[in-house]
């Protein structure tokens, strides 16, 4: 009964924030639409978590406490999707007119074009590992299980699997996904190679993930791979530091704390100190003074074998840097959607 009540006030709430919108303002209403659709059934919407209380209710109650959060959560998105469509039909025409065109107006100048700041971030990070010695290389977005994940050491149970994070292609009966992570692109390189290695690999990754500020289902990643005798922490250590301080300026510090990844072992999470405060802790870095820059490891020994790497001869060091996130930091952005909508207004900042 409690949990009835629950359900029908989380429907009541999602209606209520529904009738809340504001669509006269229709510049920002498509962001706004995007916000209720990931509070209200993305990945951690209250039906969602309702869901996982299933495990509480007894057996013989299960399937009419399924039908009803089923129900609910049918409800919701149906009156939130109808929503959009008709948000989506004023915004259409709101461009519509603001877009009419007055032939009997002089034309206007064409406007230079400019290279995306993702594109000078990457270009940014690719110049700095080039002239380290570092190769260049290209891997398939479109992956199979094996490279994306086992090849990994991610385990078959790993959450990274599950399809709510991860896109699996229809008919490919699991095999074939959009990789998740540009890890996958090491493991086509070292089957090829044998060592000494040192390459990078830039590209697009997707995640099943709703949109907003802080979400896309594609973004960027650089990965890096160092394979030789006698590469340790150290070299690790002493590459991404250099790193931090060509992103981020002579004065910025690093450090390193323990982390996990399937591929790597040891792990490390690698912040860098803030910029904007230079460590003191203000708004930016959430008054903590450091700000998450990247990952990365040792490469797991399993990982070495199963490329045919002989793990008592060879080492390696593994990193992914986030091309998106780095760009934020840079160019002060807080809404990474601003990074894949064209905006002329956004972009020709850039010049
Ligand atoms: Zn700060």
């Amino acid at each position: 009964m409690e949990m009835e009540k629950e359900i029908s006030a989380i429907v009541t709430d999602a209606e209520n924030a529904v009738r809340a919108v504001d669509v006269k303002d229709v510049e920002t209403l498509p962001h706004r639409v995007d916000d209720l659709k990931a509070k209200y059934f993305g990945k951690n919407s209250e039906i969602n978590n309702i869901y996982r209380l299933m495990k509480d209710v007894a057996p013989v109650d299960r399937p009419a406490f399924g039908k009803l959060v089923n129900d609910a959560k049918r409800q919701i998105e149906d009156r939130i999707l109808s929503f959009q469509a008709s948000c989506d039909e004023l915004v259409l025409r709101f461009r519509l007119s603001a877009e009419q065109i007055d032939i009997t107006l002089p034309g206007r100048g064409a406007v230079k074009g400019a290279l995306h700041p993702l594109t000078l971030t990457r270009n940014l990070l690719t110049d700095y590992f080039i002239s380290l010695g570092f190769e260049v290389t290209d891997g398939p977005e479109i992956e199979t299980d094996y490279y994306n994940f086992e090849a990994l050491n991610t385990p078959a149970d790993h959450p990274a699997r599950d399809a709510q994070d991860t896109f699996y292609i229809e008919g490919g009966e699991g095999k074939f996904l959009l990789r998740s992570q540009t890890s996958a692109a090491q493991i086509r390189v070292m089957e090829n190679k044998k060592p000494p290695i040192k390459m990078i690999s830039p590209g697009r990754v997707y995640r099943a993930d709703e949109v907003d500020a802080t979400h896309s289902p594609v973004f960027h990643q650089l990965e890096g791979l160092v394979v030789d005798k006698g590469i340790t922490m150290c070299d690790l250590k002493g590459i991404l530091d250099a790193l931090a301080k060509r992103l981020f300026g002579e004065s910025v510090k690093t450090r390193f704390r323990p982390s996990f990844f399937p591929f790597t072992e040891p792990s490390v999470e690698v912040d860098a100190s803030c910029v904007k405060c230079g460590g003191a802790g203000c708004k930016a870095c959430r008054g903590a003074g450091w700000i998450e820059v990247l990952g990365a490891g040792m490469v797991n020994r399993a990982v070495l074998r199963n490329c045919g790497i002989d793990p008592a001869v060879y080492s390696g060091f593994a990193f992914g840097v986030g091309i998106d996130r780095i760009t934020n930091l840079l160019y002060g952005i807080n809404d990474m959607r601003v990074l894949f909508e064209n905006d002329v207004r956004f972009l020709k900042q850039f010049r």
